[in-house]
């Protein structure tokens, strides 16, 4: 049997027979460091999308916009099954550039791009614009998704457009030229679609936002219907933001520790669920995991690019300083604060921090553990330099009196504020 054509897909939904129901999906994070400028979004319309493929997958695209330059991307991408987002919605996403732009206001600046999956009918071809159909799974996710977006960042329904309206380009064909019915009926969905009420008691609510700020949770809707619904979430999330705050702060590592936390607090029992999560929630799974990346990551792509060449010793010594900053009145507190406080630690600015693959150097893991464990070999360091010792010395600051030299190691040189000299920083010390 033929697949749907738009039309009678068309007649199908018009009468407001079609209405939208259920919760937003979560979203699946798979984001590209190409084909996207950072910063600089300010989200003020939402631009849809089709693929213009024949059975592609949201995971499939991300895969291809991470990996091939193709000077086009866009935020987020739908499936029957999954939305993956590809870039984040604090960034530009490029699928709306044109030269000749048709809208009087909507750019990539300030307009989130999603791309629905597409499809070919059987027989047809994607050289002709009116054998694409989208299935109706990826229409309403899309719908949901929309709805989501506009509450989320304030976007009235007149900002919600196609491609076609953004730069005259024929995207999506589903839903523009003969088919532009649907873009009418698409947008009556998503004005009557309303997500699911849910009542949750503050102390949750108040839980997902902190997982929200944490970074650790991406679609807040998907988590605020699960209360009802998930044994123990609350409980979960009770348990698991003390053990993520402090792992931030102090950077304990790995999902082993945040789940021995929650076994502790009697929250799971079953273990082997848990460190399988394809067996259980995918996106449980996935939020220890998150809890793991967070809190190990940024610490280990900080010591790859600072350190990476300065053998284990070397890496201990830079997590030392950073660790001693953290303890110390004069830097901020948290190790995030602590390397991502303005003009300190040169990765963030110059981009290495980004580009780290701290998993191709062993030793880094092992330098965090053994630091983690006490090892402290930084004589109370609280600054490096990679100057060489010329030239620290010619330095007013460096070289100064507000500034001593504790010692040499490899390519780097260790110092302390001198006003510092004989004061313990670490509360154990
Ligand atoms: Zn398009």
């Amino acid at each position: 049997m033929n697949r749907p054509t738009n039309l009678t897909h068309a007649m199908r939904h018009m009468g407001g027979v079609r209405q939208v129901t259920g919760s937003m999906r979560e979203w699946f994070e798979d984001l590209t460091q190409i084909n996207r400028n950072v910063g600089g979004f300010t989200p003020q319309y939402i631009a849809v999308h089709y693929t213009a493929n024949d059975g592609d997958t949201a995971r499939g695209n991300a895969n291809f916009f991470r990996s091939v330059l193709r000077n086009a991307s866009a935020h987020l991408f739908i499936d029957e099954k999954e939305t993956v987002k590809v870039v984040r919605l604090t960034d530009i996403a490029w699928h709306i550039g044109s030269n000749n732009p048709r809208h009087p206001a909507a750019r990539n600046r300030n307009a989130i791009g999603i791309e629905m999956c597409s499809r070919v009918r059987q027989g047809g071809s994607r050289h002709n614009f009116e054998d694409f159909w989208i299935m109706d799974e990826v229409v309403d996710e899309t719908v949901r998704t929309v709805r989501y977006l506009m509450n989320r960042f304030n976007i009235p329904i007149e900002n919600v457009i196609t491609h076609e309206i953004a730069t005259g380009k024929r995207c999506p064909a589903t839903h523009t030229g003969p088919n532009a019915v649907l873009w009418q009926e698409f947008l009556r969905m998503v004005e009557d679609y309303a997500p699911p009420q849910v009542t949750n008691t503050p102390e949750f609510e108040a839980n997902v936002e902190h997982m929200v700020e944490l970074g650790v949770i991406n679609s807040p809707y998907y988590w605020l219907e699960r209360e009802g619904r998930i044994p123990h979430i609350n409980a979960l999330l009770t348990a698991a933001i003390p053990t993520l705050d402090a792992r931030i702060e102090n950077g304990v590592p790995g999902v082993k520790e945040a789940l021995d936390v929650l076994v502790d607090a009697g929250v799971i029992n079953t273990r082997p669920a848990w460190e399988n999560p394809d067996r259980h929630d995918p996106w449980l799974g996935q939020l220890l995991i998150n809890i793991a990346n967070r809190c190990i990551n940024p610490i280990e792509r900080m010591l790859y690019a600072e350190a990476r060449g300065e053998g284990l010793n070397g890496l201990e010594k830079v997590f030392n300083v950073i660790l001693n900053r953290h303890y110390h009145s004069a830097f901020p507190t948290g190790l995030y604060r602590v390397m991502f406080a303005p003009n300190q630690f040169s990765p963030v600015r110059n981009g290495m921090y980004t580009a780290a693959r701290p998993d191709a150097v062993p030793a880094i893991r092992k330098a965090v553990i053994n630091v983690l464990d006490g090892l402290d070999n930084s004589q109370g360091a609280t600054f490096f330099s990679s100057l060489g010792e010329k030239r620290w010395r010619a330095d007013p600051w460096w070289g100064g009196p507000t500034m001593t030299h504790l010692f040499n190691y490899k390519n780097h040189d260790f110092f302390a504020r001198t006003q510092d000299i004989g004061r313990p920083i670490r509360p154990d010390s």
